[in-house]
């Protein structure tokens, strides 16, 4: 089944306790903070229903049949990952804009954890069972499916159980009907969606082989004992014209309470092996990394049209030393285009037999993205000047005092006149200056795991052993070095000679 806009809608209205600006919001689907958001996922849903983007968005599913979103389905091939692509850029062609949580960015997490059924499978095979069917559900179902990693954490020098334990999320009993777990996540988009994937966030387990803090599961977002409360919206703060994308794109974010909340047997995924909680942490991106670089394309190409547009109007695009500050954004966009294109043409085999994005490239790429933009928003701000936080609001130019100045001063030739200016200063600057825009900047640095955690996913995944090997070669070094221990060396054994000479 795929869901209409309205279907999804309704399945918010489930009596979910949600607060934002100490405020208790009686309907999420009308509150003027989450309404534009909610109206862009119930817009993805009714998309696919429409003949003009069915083909782009619907695919047929590989077992059933069944028309399925295209985000959802499961990657065999690599035109299976060009397919997920274009519908993520017919989304945003569509809306205007960029939303990066809704849906086919974190329905890869469940992939793979789905590479992991061995690890689960020595843990208690009916894990493995249930990842597989929560998969298959979501791509029957179709709902709208969340993140959930993120604890308050507290005080990190100590351990959990040596402060309030609910700083981390944790089992506090079983029963027969499933677990019970109490604590608090950080979730985006969480107070308008169906699930989410919890488990725990980075963690240091030590010698552990079990805890009661290495959990996974799906989370219901309706069900009893959630509450959440909301960072304030950025919708409605200030008047659409002058916040464009303030008020249409805002993501709300959320921090999900966990009273003591009942988690069925049949939705989780695994429960006290801190192996496999090591397993999926270590995994966990290696398919929504695609859709989460994706995201930073598009802003790029936002980021370069607003600056491009405003050196253009001003004839400032003929001078040199502009045009080599576009050419540095043209690099960056380019670097993650081509990352993105190369990890498909160069996908490999996962242990469960998906498609997975060639993971060094895709990493790196992830990287590029995310810790270059800082810089990129910078030039682009330089490029659009300072009028972009100096020029007045749109009520000033429809003022009948005030507009006549505002047109001549604002109407820069023939082409350019003040309305058009105004809009492309109202838009630059909330892309780039204002308080959503470094919103969004730290979304992009830290929502899919901080900077460290993405340079330790580098490190994980590229190949090392190719430049030493490069590298022996070159100098003639001998086999011996760099070799790898064959057989684990009693710590009294002396060192190898290698080590020793080190
Ligand atoms: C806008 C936004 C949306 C988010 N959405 C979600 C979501 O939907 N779901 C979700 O689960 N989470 C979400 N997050 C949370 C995000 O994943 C966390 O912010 C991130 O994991 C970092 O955790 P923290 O904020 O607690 O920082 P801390 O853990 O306090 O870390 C702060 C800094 O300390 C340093 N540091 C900490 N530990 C280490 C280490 N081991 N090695 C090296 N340096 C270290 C790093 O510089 C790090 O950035 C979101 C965050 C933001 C900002």
């Amino acid at each position: 089944m795929i869901r209409t806009g309205q279907q999804y809608k309704d399945s918010l209205r489930d009596g979910r306790v949600v607060h934002v600006n100490g405020e208790r919001v009686k309907d999420v689907t009308t509150h003027p903070m989450f309404k534009p958001i909610v109206d862009i996922r119930a817009r993805i849903h009714d998309m696919q229903h429409e003949a003009a983007f069915a083909a782009t968005m619907v695919a047929a599913d590989d077992v059933t049949g069944e028309p399925v979103a295209i985000g959802s389905k499961l990657p065999y091939t690599q035109a299976d990952w060009q397919a997920k692509r274009k519908a993520v850029d017919t989304v945003f062609d569509e809306i205007g804009g960029v939303v990066t949580r809704v849906g086919d960015e974190t329905v890869g997490e469940m992939w793979s954890l789905w590479d992991g059924r061995d690890v689960l499978n020595e843990v208690d095979p009916q894990f493995a069972v249930n990842i597989e069917r929560h998969i298959r559900r979501v791509i029957a179902e179709d709902p709208f499916h969340v993140s959930a990693n993120t604890d308050p954490k507290g005080d990190r020098s100590k351990r959990p159980q040596d402060q309030d334990p609910d700083m981390l999320l944790h089992v506090v009993r079983e029963t027969d009907a499933g677990i019970v777990v109490r604590g608090a996540k950080y979730e985006t988009a969480a107070a308008y969606a169906n699930q989410a994937f919890t488990k725990p966030t980075i963690a240091n387990w030590g010698d552990s082989k079990l805890s009661e803090y290495a959990v996974g599961f799906i989370c219901d977002l309706g069900a009893p004992n959630l509450r959440f409360i909301c960072r304030t919206g950025f919708a409605q703060r200030a008047p659409i014209d002058d916040y464009p994308l303030s008020n249409r794109f805002d993501e709300v974010d959320t921090l999900v309470i966990f009273d003591d909340v009942l988690i069925p047997w049949e939705n989780v995924l695994f429960y006290r092996h801190t192996r496999a909680a090591t397993f999926i942490r270590a995994t966990l991106h290696r398919y929504s990394a695609f859709a989460y670089v994706q995201r930073n394309l598009r802003t790029a190409d936002l980021m370069i049209g607003a600056a491009l547009l405003n050196v253009r109007q001003t004839g400032l695009d003929k001078q040199q030393a502009v045009q080599e500050k576009l050419s540095q954004l043209a690099v960056w966009r380019e670097g993650i285009h081509a990352h993105l294109t190369a990890s498909i043409a160069m996908a490999e085999r996962s242990p469960a037999g998906l498609l997975m994005p060639n993971q060094s490239l895709l990493f790196t790429g992830r990287v590029l993205a995310c810790s270059q933009m800082h810089e990129m928003m910078h030039i682009a701000r330089e490029l659009c000047g300072g009028q972009i936080c100096v020029t007045p609001d749109a009520a000033a130019f429809r003022d009948p005092e005030t507009a006549p100045w505002l047109e001549k001063f604002y109407s820069v030739n023939e082409n350019w006149i003040a309305d058009d200016r105004r809009k492309l200063l109202a838009f630059a600057r909330d892309l780039l200056n204002s308080d959503y825009a470094g919103h969004r900047l730290t979304f992009q640095l830290f929502a899919q795991s901080p900077p460290f955690a993405h340079l330790a996913a580098v490190h994980r995944n590229f190949d090392w052993d190719a430049t030493a090997a490069a590298v022996k070669k070159a100098a003639g070094l001998s086999d011996r070095v760099d070799a790898k221990p064959v057989a684990a060396v009693p710590a009294s054994a002396p060192a190898p000679a290698v080590a020793r000479a080190a």
